[in-house]
């Protein structure tokens, strides 16, 4: 057993926090207070190789799978959980099944670009009426004359109003079932009917998120990944991995609370003492460095697995749901510690607890985690 990260990830480490201080920490206030996306980061990041780090070198990837993958994210989700979703998905979710189904074409002609930051990914799966229950999509996808042409809406779309292509989910043939009926499109922003606008959240405001809707938009043929029907399976993987990269992004936004929960009880002084030596303080700030520390083994345990190509579906499902329950609990205990001034709009506190809301629900909730988990040690 090796508990260190490799010599190459250990530099990464170095870069990526370094880049990510330097250059994501001075746009966050801006972009948080615009609910904008910092869209230069994109290049930016495709330029230095920091964007979608797994993907190998022959790609313009930097080669370091998803051990990688996670301490890009936890980097981001330091200072910003709305950016680092946007990044996230990009090297993540909206760009796996080109890489892991997709035709040497689909991947130059959309990999390439995505890992450069020339063009913006999204992941089109969640619908009005399909949430949880993503067999319950109504997006089809009808074939002919050498197009398929999609119809139906998506909600909650990460990137989606500012992305150049989407991997958007449908039904080729209801009668098969999600499990033989769904495929996955590859849909151009350009394409008529292919139809964005914006959705406004609470938390992760630098982040963008795009409702999108497909009416009698017309997709080449050339843009199905892999086989028609084998969507969904296709997305089970996306998701499977991607939540390893999620357990990361709560990770970050733990790190960010505590950090800044420590310092200030440190420095803020009542009864003639910093608050922190106060044992009630002391005791959460304890706490709350062990489910860190707790959290960042499992996710990863769960990296390891999926770089190996081991079995992973169980690990990553628990990294998610612990790395997101701590979240939700570290964010919490940072708001208490900070007293009245976390309750204030200049906080960073109140920032990170709106945001860690988030983590339990994006990717699969907290519950759905839980059904994944208890079938994968025999309960069905
Ligand atoms: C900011 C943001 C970004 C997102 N980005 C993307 C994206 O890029 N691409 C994409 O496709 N989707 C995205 N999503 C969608 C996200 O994955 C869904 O919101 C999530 O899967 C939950 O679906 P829902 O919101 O419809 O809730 P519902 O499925 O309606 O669930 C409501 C509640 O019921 C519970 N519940 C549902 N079914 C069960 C069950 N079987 N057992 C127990 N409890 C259950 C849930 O856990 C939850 O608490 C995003 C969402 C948000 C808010």
């Amino acid at each position: 057993m090796d508990f260190e990260l490799s010599e190459e990830h250990k530099m990464f480490q170095e870069a990526i926090r370094n880049f990510a201080e330097k250059e994501i920490a001075p746009l966050v206030e801006e972009a948080e207070k615009t609910a904008t996306f910092p869209i230069q980061l994109f290049p930016k990041m495709g330029k230095l190789g920091y964007l979608c780090v797994r993907y190998p070198a022959k790609y313009g990837g930097a080669g370091i799978g998803k051990m990688g993958d996670c301490i890009s994210v936890e980097a981001v989700a330091y200072h910003s959980v709305g950016i680092s979703a946007g990044i996230m998905v990009q090297g993540g979710i909206a760009t796996s099944a080109v890489y892991t189904r997709g035709s040497e074409d689909q991947k130059q002609k959309y990999l390439v670009p995505a890992i450069k930051g020339e063009k913006i990914a999204a992941f089109g799966l969640t619908e009005p009426n399909a949430g949880s229950d993503a067999a319950a999509i109504e997006t089809t996808a009808t074939k002919k004359n050498g197009k398929y042409i999609l119809n139906g809406t998506k909600i909650f779309i990460t990137n989606g109003n500012i992305c150049d292509f989407v991997l958007a989910a449908a039904y080729t043939d209801k009668s098969k079932g999600s499990r033989g009926g769904v495929s996955l499109f590859i849909v151009d922003k350009g394409i008529q009917g292919f139809n964005r606008s914006k959705l406004h959240k609470f938390c992760a405001r630098s982040g963008e998120t795009g409702e999108l809707s497909f009416e009698d938009c017309a997709v080449p043929e050339e843009n199905l990944i892999g086989e028609e029907g084998k969507g969904f399976p296709y997305l089970m993987e996306s998701l499977t991995g991607g939540r390893i990269s999620h357990a990361s992004r709560s990770l970050g936004l733990s790190r960010a609370a505590y950090d800044a929960s420590l310092k200030y009880a440190q420095e803020r002084v009542q009864f003639g003492q910093p608050i922190a030596k106060f044992q009630a303080n002391a005791f959460k700030l304890a706490r709350m460095a062990m489910e860190i520390e707790a959290a960042r083994w499992l996710i990863y345990y769960a990296a390891w697995l999926y770089d190996q190509n081991k079995p992973h579906v169980k690990e990553a499902a628990m990294a998610k749901l612990f790395a997101s329950e701590v979240a939700t609990h570290v964010t919490i205990e940072a708001m208490q510690i900070h007293g009245g001034y976390g309750l204030t709009e200049e906080s960073v506190v109140q920032r990170y607890f709106r945001d860690s809301r988030m983590s339990t629900i994006t990717e699969g909730t907290s519950e759905i985690q839980q059904l994944v988990i208890s079938r994968e040690i025999g309960i069905r």
